[in-house]
């Protein structure tokens, strides 16, 4: 698939940007390292940098986190160009999009539980992989269905600027996959492949944790005719255990007192060689030496230094 298909309704005539936490927690280290990634690579491009809040999962955000992650960007001296986009503003735009999906029949209503899925295609590693059971219908009466997207069964194919040339079948590792769940929530998967296309964002930069994640969103957005943006996917921060920074790993919560030592940690991280003495220099100075010297080609694909709980 050709990330460069263009869709004049949206076009991206400069480099654009974005960071999209989703508060479900505080920023750690690892969100500073996403975050810090995605504003050199667009400040170097003299491009744009959007701040989003996916704030579409009630049930696992935190209460206060979407101010205090807002707050904390500030506190760390990120700007960002415009209005913050929430999702949960976006809400009649993802309903639009699932009614075009089912109108044009690429999308289907599905009556399969998890259980159910893994019972009929159990796979030895415990991944799911759905078999399409509901293509031609949902095949139990139920009054609540989830929504699919209807795959096309063909290899995706695109090269992450970091990580490589990709190549993956859809089809054989996860199946038609999920748009809206059973309990109406949209998921991750079609409000980003819209957002990301309708901002005009050019260079999605994230985490290699959401590299599987990429061909969803591609097809979300060749199923609805949008734009699909360049990738980019940055090595994980781990722990000491090994464990990817998260809320599930208890990871630290980053504080604004610390924001030189982080940024230069972050920078370090991510195959920057900032100078010993710009830890002794104000949140400014690091800025500016990070924004002058920023080499997205000194990334490395996977990084095994462990910073996080030392600070
Ligand atoms: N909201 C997602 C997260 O915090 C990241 C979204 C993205 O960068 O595509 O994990």
């Amino acid at each position: 698939m050709n990330p460069d298909t263009a869709d004049s309704r949206h076009p991206a005539p400069q480099y654009r940007g974005r960071f999209a936490p989703s508060p479900t927690g505080l920023l750690h280290f690892g969100s500073l390292v996403t975050a810090v990634a995605s504003y050199l690579q667009a400040k170097s491009q003299q491009g744009e940098w959007l701040l989003r809040i996916d704030d579409i999962d009630p049930p696992r955000q935190l209460s206060g986190a979407s101010a205090h992650i807002l707050k904390t960007l500030e506190a760390f001296g990120f700007e960002w160009n415009g209005e913050v986009l929430y999702q949960s503003h976006n809400l009649v735009r993802y309903q639009e999009a699932i009614e075009q999906l089912l109108n044009n029949e690429l999308a289907y209503p599905c009556s399969c539980s998890r259980a159910q899925i893994m019972k009929s295609n159990p796979q030895s590693d415990g991944s799911i992989i759905y078999p399409g059971t509901c293509r031609n219908g949902p095949v139990l009466k139920s009054d609540e269905h989830s929504i699919r997207l209807w795959c096309d069964n063909e290899m995706i194919e695109f090269s992450d600027a970091i990580q490589g040339k990709q190549s993956i079948d859809l089809a054989q590792s996860q199946g038609d996959f999920v748009l809206q769940r059973r309990d109406g929530y949209f998921t991750y998967h079609l409000a980003s492949g819209i957002d990301d296309a309708e901002q005009g964002i050019t260079e999605v930069v994230r985490g290699a944790d959401l590299l599987h994640c990429t061909p969803c969103h591609l097809q979300v957005q060749k199923k609805l005719q949008l734009r699909h943006p360049h990738y980019c996917h940055l090595p994980i921060a781990k722990n000491h255990a090994g464990q990817k920074l998260s809320k599930q790993s208890h990871a630290k919560a980053i504080q604004a007192d610390k924001a030189v030592s982080l940024l230069h940690n972050s920078l370090i991280f991510l195959g920057q060689s900032p100078p010993a003495e710009l830890l002794q220099s104000s949140r400014s100075e690091i800025w500016q030496w990070a924004t002058q010297h920023w080499q997205l080609k000194d990334v490395p694909a996977k990084n095994s230094r462990v910073f996080s709980d030392k600070i």
